[in-house]
């Protein structure tokens, strides 16, 4: 009985249309209401640390003396907190298009406050 049936599906599937995205060769669907990405406006940045104490998987770091705002793109679960007590509203989660890449890795991009 299990034969058949898994038979059956299978030569269905032979006139279907492939369930699969043709993925990279077109782009794969964005969704509007997903959250994405952290991005910051660094020249709004005053550095005062509170992203960092309202973050609640510590993915961000702010240090004040080295002038340095940084986060690890592994721990950030797109929560949103940030954004919302960042006093200067330059914290935003967007949404991009992220290109595909041709080997393993792990996105741990920090990236460095170049304001003043
Ligand atoms: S809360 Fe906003 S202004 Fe303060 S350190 Fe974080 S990003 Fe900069
Ligand atoms: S979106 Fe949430 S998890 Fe990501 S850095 Fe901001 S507070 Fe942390």
């Amino acid at each position: 009985m299990g034969f058949f049936k898994m038979a059956g599906t299978a030569f269905t599937n032979l006139f279907r249309k492939p369930a699969t995205l043709m993925y990279p060769v077109r782009p794969a669907k964005r969704f509007p209401n997903s959250r994405g990405t952290l991005t910051i406006e660094f020249e709004k940045c005053i550095l005062c640390g509170i992203c960092q104490k309202k973050c609640p998987s510590y993915a961000i770091e702010v240090d004040k003396t080295e002038k340095t705002w940084k986060i690890d793109r592994i721990r950030c679960i797109s929560c949103g907190s940030c954004t919302d007590w960042c006093p200067k509203k330059c914290l935003h989660l967007d949404n991009p298009y992220t290109a595909p890449v041709t080997s393993e890795f792990k996105d741990t991009t920090r990236e460095q406050h170049t304001g003043a």
